[in-house]
């Protein structure tokens, strides 16, 4: 029944009279295909057969994203018509009072996604349709070299030019320092040891001998993860600036963030952040002053595509490009959305890539296809990404902490060193 103005004084409150369609059941479904708890959602209707799947992955805490999903969201779902995703996500956002957080809105996204999967079923369309069509054919992707010396990350980006990558995020070994992706390696005890005046010294020294080996035809990325002290930040964007990168990734934590406008006064090497912002308001003052050249953002983290798709409108606004997170904590439900958004946005920077591995790809039928350094859109509606329960239960979760040695590093004094 459609509404008059003459009866606004009495307009019902949601779930609206109309569609006929009703969410009928919303439920977690964890897994771990490759060693790492993914975390979905699945949002099931009124319709026979009609369901959405959404990525709510945030696997440090994923019991806790089940518990936010399962006891505070659900008892607000059932009876809704999945049609009004902008609602939806309005009236969950705020109903914890408190909002926002990761496992708010890694929870948020989870039924997020999901309802844009089942809009474009209901459509019969794919979600980068709904959005307003593509931008481009394919989406180009970077993928990663790492090694355990300059000639070694040399070696790996060669193979990875020859398979068409033209994008190449380049990670190596710090002496006595670190593990071959820049993570912290083990050190004295088994303990997981930084150390960042190491760091600082070997990181230009692998681009200057790739550029030496490899000249001007590749695009190379790097990622501090956030390990450096503000004003050492500074100095290695500025040391690694002669090698021409496509971005640098977050030089700076957080909580540093007051340092930006120095580090972007001082260096044109361009920079990317967000990956660890929870909020897409954090992004505001970032796009506003122009202090990025790309977003770095985790679409889960954030609430989901809708928020996620506001964000990418704002920074083609400011002529600041998109770097949606891409790693293997986000389901492949969760790269599906990635890529909706890289189809639909005129100013998509660069998308990561994962490669899944077979267990993946028989858990989540339809993922992403690569090809020629692109991920090619599926035409399937919705997201195209499926989850075949019965395998996904033969990939149990991991217990909770098993992953968290990326985040437990210390420098060799015993003092905690941020991720
Ligand atoms: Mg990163």
């Amino acid at each position: 029944m459609t509404a008059r103005p003459s009866d606004c004084k009495t307009l019902a409150a949601p779930p609206w009279p109309g569609g006929a369609t009703r969410i009928t059941r919303v439920r977690t479904i964890l897994t771990a295909p490759e060693g790492t708890t993914l975390v979905v959602v699945k949002v099931e209707t009124s319709e026979p057969g009609l369901y959405g799947l959404g990525c709510a992955t945030f696997t440090q805490r994923a019991l806790a994203v089940v518990s936010a999903v399962e006891e505070y969201l659900v008892p607000q779902l059932l009876g809704r018509d999945p049609a009004d995703v902008t609602d939806v996500w309005q009236s969950l956002q705020v109903s914890s009072y408190w909002r926002g957080g990761p496992v708010l809105n890694s929870a948020l996204s989870g039924v997020d996604m999901a309802l844009w999967d089942i809009k474009g079923k209901q459509a019969g369309l794919p979600v980068w349709q709904l959005l307003g069509g593509r931008c481009r054919t394919a989406v180009p992707v970077y993928t990663h070299a790492a090694g355990t010396d300059p000639a070694e990350v040399a070696d790996a980006v060669r193979g990875f030019v020859e398979q068409g990558f033209g994008h190449v995020r380049c990670q190596v070994a710090v002496p006595g320092a670190s593990g071959t992706y820049g993570a912290p390696g083990a050190g004295r005890d088994g303990r997981q040891v930084w150390d960042p005046a190491a760091y600082l010294g070997t990181v230009p020294r692998l681009f200057a001998h790739l550029r030496a080996e490899l000249g001007d035809d590749v695009e190379l990325l790097h990622d501090v993860h956030e390990r450096l002290a503000p004003i050492d930040a500074v100095r290695l964007a500025k040391a690694v600036e002669p090698y021409r990168l496509f971005f640098l990734e977050d030089p700076l934590a957080p909580e540093d963030l007051g340092w930006l406008p120095q580090l972007r006064a001082q260096t044109a090497t361009p920079i990317a952040i967000g990956e660890l912002f929870s909020s897409v308001n954090d992004y505001l003052p970032l796009v506003r002053d122009r202090l990025v050249d790309f977003v770095r953002c985790h679409v889960s983290a954030i609430g989901g595509l809708t928020p996620a798709w506001r964000l990418a409108g704002a920074c083609e606004l400011f002529g600041i490009r998109t770097a949606w997170h891409g790693p293997g904590d986000v389901s492949p439900v969760g790269h599906a959305a990635n890529i909706a958004l890289d189809l639909a946005s005129p100013n998509l920077g660069i998308q990561e890539l994962t490669v899944f591995n077979e267990a993946t790809l028989e858990v989540f039928p339809g993922c992403p296809r690569l090809a020629g350094g692109h991920l090619w859109p599926s035409d399937d509606p919705g997201l195209g990404v499926d989850l075949d329960e019965k395998r996904a239960a033969r990939f149990p979760p991991t217990p909770p902490l098993a992953g968290d040695a990326w985040t437990r590093t210390r420098l060799a004094d015993g003092t905690v060193q941020r991720p």
